[in-house]
């Protein structure tokens, strides 16, 4: 209804004006305009005769007819458009006010085509209360949770912009803190109670947000079981559980209890089981092989430091270069606006070797970062694994359930169970330490003052070190949330634990 809000109207007039065009046609005159001013402005073109003749399906209009008449019909066109606009309103307010969600449907929920209803999506909704069931067990990171739903062909619906999509990052979020899925609805600033069927519980809701409120993978929740929702299945790829069964003895009274670790069995494996002890002898057998000596360690970490200051001076060498280059290319750019300035190149010029200097010195500038910074995440790494193969193995078989688990986090990204058999996927430079070979070093005497007594062998270690380190994509600890895990395709539901 506002004036100059319709460019293609504004286009329209201009080339009458120019002569490209002397008639109208149109299905009704409100269809032409939308408020008093554009009114105004087609009566004069018509009444001046820069327009012969406006044409509907009922009558014409010509310069000599009688303005009145059109003045009333204009006055008609706008009075509909606020009409229109009052009742779409009351429409949406009255939907609201009878606990209908009035908008576009939610994710999972579709518009029932007789009733014109919200109503779960038949398809969609299970898919997204079952990745609800995974945020809910608590060992399940969101992203996890989202290639999950994905993995089981969630998309949304088809619209007029094309075929559906699979869940995003960002609609994942949406999803899981939006209380509509409750069963309420905010509408004009107000949470009114929905008549749609809600998808969780309230309780449900404020659990979730909880859980999210904690960072992702190792979450601050006190764990029944060190490694539930750590291991898979190797026969169907679902999540590992584990249960209690307690044996009570007759004879004596007294019962014992077990921990039993098994498969899921959502795609229908047998839920054979290990006992508790024996997968974490297994665990602890693996990581007895890539125990460090703390001796080794301590030098190593003291080497380590040393290499930072070379490395500093390398990656200050480099920089210089990369400085030299950097410098040339502004420079460049100055003269080139002072050339801009003198009016020496054209605008068009200007905007085009702007953006190419422009995007050269952001090139340099990343590759410099890049390179002084990937010595230092390199060193990182190797740090943190050798922290990590000299405590580990005693933090496992010292510490209660949730170092076990952050241990175990740590140790491998993928553990599969195909039973009775652990296998256990862990950083290459873990790796690494399994072919180190024990030997005894507990004859040779370190210190700062005579190096010449470190082993050969430590520095031979210590190098491959340094190789894996920065041959590897990857640091340490691997972020389980970047990495997939093998046979993630199916589909399985963790048991809280
Ligand atoms: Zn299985």
């Amino acid at each position: 209804m506002k004036p100059d809000t319709r460019p293609v109207f504004r286009n329209m007039i201009n080339r009458i004006i120019k002569g490209e065009a002397n008639a109208l046609l149109c299905w009704h005159l409100n269809r032409l305009y939308r408020n008093q001013k554009e009114y105004g402005e087609l009566a004069h073109l018509l009444e001046t005769g820069v327009i012969q003749c406006i044409k509907t399906p009922e009558r014409e209009y010509h310069p000599e007819d009688h303005g009145l008449l059109m003045a009333i019909e204009a006055s008609m066109a706008s009075q509909y458009v606020r009409d229109l606009r009052r009742d779409v309103n009351r429409g949406v307010r009255e939907k609201a006010e009878k606990g209908w969600y009035p908008y576009k449907p939610k994710a999972g929920y579709s518009v029932a085509e007789f009733t014109k209803e919200l109503a779960p999506d038949p398809v969609r909704f299970p898919l997204l209360r079952r990745a609800l069931d995974l945020v809910l067990t608590g060992t399940w990171s969101v992203e996890e949770t989202r290639i999950e739903l994905n993995g089981w062909g969630y998309k949304s619906p088809r619209n007029s912009t094309g075929d559906g999509k699979p869940m995003t990052r960002s609609g994942m979020y949406r999803f899981l803190h939006d209380r509509f899925y409750t069963g309420v609805f905010q509408f004009a600033d107000e949470w009114l109670v929905g008549k749609h069927d809600p998808m969780l519980t309230r309780q449900e809701f404020e659990k979730i947000q909880r859980i999210l409120a904690k960072p992702d993978q190792i979450r601050a929740q006190a764990h029944k079981f060190p490694f539930t929702g750590l291991i898979r299945c190797g026969t169907c790829g679902c999540l590992v559980t584990a249960e209690i069964h307690t044996n009570s003895y007759k004879t004596t009274g007294h019962s014992r209890s077990y921990t039993y670790y098994h498969c899921t069995g959502r795609k229908g494996c047998p839920k054979n089981s290990i006992a508790a002890d024996e997968l974490e002898a297994q665990i602890l057998t693996k990581l007895e092989g890539c125990r460090l000596d703390p001796r080794f360690v301590e030098w190593a970490l003291g080497e380590l430091k040393a290499d930072r200051a070379n490395e500093e001076t390398v990656a200050n060498l480099i920089s210089e270069t990369q400085g030299d280059s950097l410098r040339a290319v502004k420079v460049k750019l100055d003269s080139l606006w002072e050339m801009r300035h003198a009016g020496e190149v054209t605008h068009q010029e200007f905007i085009g070797r702007k953006a190419l200097y422009m995007g050269q010195i952001e090139a340099l500038e990343d590759e410099a970062h890049l390179i002084a910074t990937k010595a230092e995440r390199d060193r990182q790494t190797a740090i943190r694994a050798l922290t990590f193969g000299r405590d580990a193995y005693d933090k496992f078989t010292r510490g209660g359930i949730e170092e076990k688990r952050q241990v175990a986090f740590e140790f491998g990204y993928a553990y599969v169970l195909t039973l009775p058999t652990l296998q256990i996927a862990s950083h290459p430079i873990i790796d690494k330490f399994r072919t180190f070979e024990c030997k005894d070093h507990s004859s040779q005497q370190i210190g700062p003052g005579d190096p010449h007594i470190i082993s050969s062998d430590w520095r031979a270690m210590l190098d491959d070190i340094r190789t894996v380190a920065s041959g590897s994509e990857m640091s340490f600890p691997i972020d389980r949330r970047a990495s997939s895990f093998p046979g993630n395709t199916n589909i399985c539901k963790p048991s809280t634990g």
